[in-house]
């Protein structure tokens, strides 16, 4: 399709580069993604076709055990991490993506370290997983509401950074996504909620609660990406002000990640003239 980006030029816009991750700024990137995507039209065609190689290339790498895929998908509420994960996923076969969301802790959880539950759903070879919230929440929410003392916090950069270079180093490709909102489309977005019946079920009190502490959030996420954007797991921010630009620009990125394990179907060595078939 002529007028789908290059993957390469997407991970370029996107990127946070991890040799400059330091001076990052958030405030910098755009949240609108025309930059990218000039008309929604070619940016639904783009999606379309990338939802489809996105499908075809799991089959593949399922088939020959490549390696798996990690997609940390991160954002403020009514940022789109439910509905960029629908629209990229929506040709893939639900025998190889599993969607995983990460909320207040429970019990269980909160009696172990914070990254046992999530390395507990870190895929197995063939498979792509989807962390709804992540590793990150326990140095974004955490952080912003005091839930941990500042030192714990502090020391957490690090020993994210080394779990992911651990998945990377045993075939997992860890895919970091953070989309990117204006707080102008937040307040339109909470208001929908509120007003179109079948997505008030969505409206929670609390995100209100969360818009009030909106520039500490937005500290914490900028803190976030300056530490824990590294070579084996870079961070993207994805424009997500306009649905169908944010999904088409995370389907370029995953379909880049799959890519770049060039699956290909296995030859088991069996001809049909080995075998009679009845
Ligand atoms: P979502 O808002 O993603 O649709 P929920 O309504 O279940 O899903 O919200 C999940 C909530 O859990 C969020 O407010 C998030 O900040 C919180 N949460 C996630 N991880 C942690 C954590 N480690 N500690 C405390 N709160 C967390």
């Amino acid at each position: 399709m002529s007028d789908q980006p290059s993957i390469d030029a997407v991970r370029v816009a996107t990127v946070v580069d991890p040799k400059k991750s330091k001076s990052f700024s958030l405030k910098e990137r755009p949240t609108k993604g025309d930059a990218i995507f000039e008309s929604k039209k070619d940016a639904k065609a783009s999606l379309d076709e990338d939802a489809l190689a996105i499908n075809d290339l799991q089959d593949k790498m399922f088939a020959c055990k490549a390696g798996a895929l990690l997609v940390v998908m991160q954002g403020i509420d009514t940022s789109g991490k439910d509905g960029t994960t629908k629209e990229c996923f929506k040709y893939t076969s639900p025998l190889g993506v599993n969607v995983f969301g990460f909320g207040k802790p429970t019990e269980e959880e909160i009696a172990h370290d914070y990254l046992w539950r999530l390395h507990v759903r870190a895929p197995k070879k063939g498979y792509i997983h989807v962390f709804n919230r992540s590793q990150y929440e326990d140095v974004l929410v955490v952080k912003v509401r005091n839930l941990a003392p500042p030192k714990q916090v502090e020391q957490r950069y690090e020993q994210i950074n080394a779990f992911e270079k651990m998945l990377h180093e045993n075939g997992t490709r860890v895919l970091k996504l953070m989309l990117h909102i204006s707080k102008e489309e937040q307040g339109e977005r909470l208001k929908e909620r509120l007003e179109v019946p079948e997505k008030r079920w969505k409206f929670n009190p609390s995100d209100l609660e969360d818009r009030k502490l909106w520039e500490k959030y937005q500290e914490a996420y900028e803190t976030a990406l300056q530490r824990c954007s590294t070579a084996h797991a870079p961070w993207h921010v994805v424009p997500a002000d306009s649905r169908t630009r944010r999904d088409a620009i995370a389907a370029r990125l995953i379909r880049g990640e799959l890519e770049a394990m060039k699956p290909t179907y296995p030859d088991p060595g069996y001809r049909l003239d080995q075998f009679s078939i009845d």
